[in-house]
């Protein structure tokens, strides 16, 4: 008998950031289908996709223009080389990226697209350009050094684990990477200086502070200065890391940052890999920088890119940049980097298409409605005794939680709280994925306030069921 697809998969696929151990217990899930924000098993059983596919689906699975976009890109080509060779979709893409990019009314400051295929190789490119453009035009004193924010994740090769600071992700690999620092991040509910006990009434509000979180900014910046080694570049994920487990931000405390990091010399490389597309709100700009009023001097995108459909990436960065890579051939000033698949047509075609559906009135007022909905939905979450905190940034939802609500105590990575409660969710035909201890809602846009309430609904019973009332 010819073994099914989950057979083979446990016979011979590694998957990432998995114990294989464990899946190798378990019977997978094996997805074959999706339509809008539901993807059908081999079984026929239907799930609710409320991470959109880690972080990647916009518009829905099988989505009609896109797959239309897709089949007219196709009949002409799948791929032809960017070494050398211009692509149309490629071409007018990258136009696209600049038009959406205008932050703050200003003209297009970030006028040139480098494109690559997944959000780390988006910002590998980002760290080499900020690199070497700082080498070749910032005076005699080394500015060698990135800085980044606690918790910071910024993709898997080792350039952006470098640039990165999740201990448990990246402390293995200590010894291949070079070095970076970090500064505090503003994780307001874990914050040193919040020592006011949580109030259920008021668990959404944390102590109104005086951002001493921007003093350590400010010392980082004089220590860097007065050790002669001043900073390269500010590497930070906008509005609200991702893979640190859904941190927020607080209004206006990355625009300050921002201007410190300015002053210092420092460029802004803005990791909009998750944050990008609409994702962090609708109200304006399609980019979490825009909509914070940065000026970053390198953006960084993917996952959303494609409307989730295909991996690509882009690195956009001003003319100021790219003018430092130019010269006579013999001068070598090339920027010796690219991959096989940069500037896909396929990807670039659906990329085209998931832009003209976003920036739609619709969809916009379909996003605008959907996160006022799911604010109303996670409402209800606080009354959950292991419910610690509930953090929300336009479509991206972290629900924390806690051992003890009062004392704010963590469960220990190894009792799999957050995975037992997504298992539990996934037996209610909603599918997610946690950090550590937080899990995370992140619907597609084409999701219905129905299908929005089943998602937390579900949530709020796999608590129950796990940790009880
Ligand atoms: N940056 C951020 C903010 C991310 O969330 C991720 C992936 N989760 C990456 C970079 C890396 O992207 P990829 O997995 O496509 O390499």
């Amino acid at each position: 008998m010819t073994p099914n697809p989950a057979q083979l998969d446990q016979r011979f696929v590694w998957h990432p950031f998995t114990q294989m151990k464990d899946w190798l217990r378990t019977d997978p899930i094996v997805l074959e289908r999706g339509r809008g924000s539901v993807l059908y098993d081999t079984r026929g059983r239907a799930y609710l996709d409320a991470n959109a596919s880690i972080w990647t689906n916009l518009h829905g699975h099988n989505h009609p223009r896109l797959n239309r976009a897709l089949r007219e890109q196709l009949s002409k080509v799948a791929h032809v080389s960017a070494l050398g060779f211009a692509n149309p979709p490629a071409s007018r893409l990258a136009a696209e990226l600049v038009r959406h990019a205008r932050f703050r009314g200003e003209g297009p400051r970030l006028g040139k697209v480098f494109f690559s295929d997944d959000g780390s190789t988006a910002l590998e490119a980002a760290i080499k350009l900020a690199h070497e453009y700082t080498r070749r035009t910032r005076g005699p004193q080394p500015r060698t050094r990135f800085l980044g924010l606690e918790g910071g994740y910024h993709g898997d090769t080792l350039g952006a684990v470098s640039v990165g600071h999740s201990p448990l992700f990246h402390g293995g690999y200590r010894d291949l990477l070079f070095k970076a620092d970090t500064v505090m991040s503003p994780y307001c509910y874990r914050c040193p200086y919040n020592r006011a006990k949580p109030e259920r009434a008021d668990a959404r509000t944390y102590r109104s502070c005086r951002w001493e979180c921007l003093d350590r900014v400010d010392e980082k910046l004089s220590a860097a200065r007065r050790r002669g080694r001043p900073y390269s570049a500010f590497v930070v994920e906008p509005r609200i890391q991702g893979a640190a487990g859904m941190i927020a931000q607080p209004e206006g405390w990355l625009k300050e940052t921002c201007s410190r990091m300015r002053s210092h010399g420092a460029l802004i490389i803005a990791d909009e890999v998750m944050t990008g597309f609409g994702r962090t709100g609708s109200a304006g700009s399609l980019f979490a920088s825009g909509l914070e009023g940065l000026r970053p001097d390198f953006l960084c995108l993917a996952k959303g890119l494609t409307g989730g459909y295909l991996p690509m990436a882009a690195t956009l960065t001003t003319q100021p940049v790219f003018d430092a890579f130019l010269g006579e051939y013999s001068e070598f000033k090339t920027f010796f980097h690219g991959h096989s698949f940069t500037g896909n047509p396929l990807g670039a075609a659906t990329a085209l298409e998931s832009l003209a559906l976003l920036k739609s009135p619709t969809s916009n007022r379909h996003r605008h409605d959907l996160e006022k909905s799911l604010g109303h939905e996670l409402a209800s979450l606080w009354g959950l005794p292991a419910v610690g905190d509930v953090r929300q940034v336009g479509l991206v939802a972290g629900v924390e939680l806690v051992r003890n609500w009062r004392t704010r105590a963590s469960f220990p990575l190894e009792v799999q709280t957050g995975i037992r409660v997504c298992q539990a969710m996934a037996r209610r035909g909603v599918l997610t994925r946690p950090i550590g201890n937080v899990v995370v809602l992140m619907p597609p846009y084409s999701t219905t306030s129905r299908q929005l309430k089943t998602m937390v609904t579900a949530l709020y019973e796999a608590i129950e069921e796990t940790m009880g009332r």
